[in-house]
């Protein structure tokens, strides 16, 4: 175990009330306080005099914080540290519908509207291009875990199962996922738009496999320079950016049969992730339970010791979110 400490941060984004949510007459049960970090839930069944419950986080984002805010706050830290050589990664967490790849990915079409992934691209390849005497390698993977299996989504054969292999050099490693050379934003978008299609495969529609499977945007960042005694020194840093699947209690939903184990699986490795986290921010645990989901076993590395992680909890404001919104604040205050 690492004696430094966990080095994270944990912000929560609440999206606005969908047109949807409006025409149906929602109430907005979430006030969000962006000066003091709180966010404050009411129970739409309690009686008027139940005190409200708050919550506080290192930042909050309302209904109409902007993509580059979280970005420059929350995330730029991170990808600064990856660009220095450490590990990092950056976790969207919630419910179906909260905003969860809005706030990693977000429009493309529309620049203010562009989330993390696209953000941390251009951060990276501007530093690299203001760099003077380093030489980078930047390469991107991208992949997929359904059912507690790793799927690459840059490769044709995409229904082949990766494994995940332990190498004393190298830490964890996925065996023979595709890992492709960008030298541009342009480029690494590219292979994120790929990676987006073949996602949708097999499903009736992305949402619904989104809504079940984790998604692991991967950029490994070399770089070498030469030091005063001539010789080459390479440094690299992976940055992770997940976009997790839905935390919703699945079981609640009358899933039965295949449906009800993928509910399992699911919740099983939400709550490894958790677990971990928890061990991590606890310092003092002499056991970190990695190895209880694929998930936290592939971002081994990437999670404590030198590794900054970033945990963005997406919430809505509906009323008939309420018991997940409650779990969400509760899941992302065991992280704090
Ligand atoms: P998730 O990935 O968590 O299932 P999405 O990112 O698909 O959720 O978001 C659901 C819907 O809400 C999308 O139509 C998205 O564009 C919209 N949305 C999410 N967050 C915001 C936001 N902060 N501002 C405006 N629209 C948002
Ligand atoms: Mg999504």
């Amino acid at each position: 175990m690492s004696s430094l400490s966990f080095r994270k941060l944990v912000v929560v984004r609440c999206r606005p009330l969908s047109r949807r949510e409006e025409t149906a007459g929602c109430e907005n049960i979430l006030e969000v306080d962006d000066k003091l970090g709180q966010i404050t839930i009411r129970n739409p069944k309690a009686p008027p005099d139940e005190p409200m419950k708050v919550f506080t986080f290192d930042s909050v984002y309302g209904w109409n914080s902007k993509q580059r805010d979280i970005y420059d706050d929350a995330v730029r830290p991170l990808v600064e540290s990856v660009l220095h050589g450490f590990n990092g990664t950056i976790f969207a967490y919630g419910q179906t519908g909260t905003g969860k790849t809005y706030t990693m990915q977000g429009l493309s079409k529309d620049p203010e509207k562009r989330g993390v992934i696209p953000n941390s691209f251009e951060h990276i390849f501007t530093q690299i291009s203001r760099s003077q005497n380093q030489k980078y390698l930047v390469r991107s993977s991208y992949l997929e875990i359904y059912q507690e299996e790793i799927r690459d989504l840059l490769c044709k054969d995409n229904n082949k199962k990766l494994e995940l292999k332990e190498n004393p050099d190298y830490g964890i490693y996925v065996k023979d996922l595709s890992s492709v050379v960008t030298k541009n934003a342009t480029e690494i978008e590219h292979v994120m738009n790929i990676g987006n299609q073949s996602r949708s495969v097999g499903f009736t529609n992305m949402n619904e496999r989104s809504s079940r499977s984790h998604a692991i945007f991967l950029v490994t960042v070399e770089c070498s320079e030469r030091g005063p005694d001539g010789e080459d020194h390479i440094r690299v840093g992976k940055l992770n950016m997940v976009d997790l699947a839905g935390s919703e209690r699945q079981s609640k939903t009358g899933a039965k049969g295949k449906r009800l184990k993928e509910a399992a699986k699911i919740n099983l490795s939400l709550s490894a992730l958790g677990n971990v986290i928890s061990a991590l921010v606890d310092g003092r645990s002499t056991h970190v339970p990695y190895r209880d989901s694929k998930l936290t076993r592939l971002l081994q590395d990437s999670l404590g010791g030198n590794a900054k992680t970033v945990m963005i909890a997406a919430v809505g404001p509906a009323h008939k979110s309420f018991n997940e919104t409650l779990a969400t604040l509760r899941y992302a205050s065991r992280a704090k």
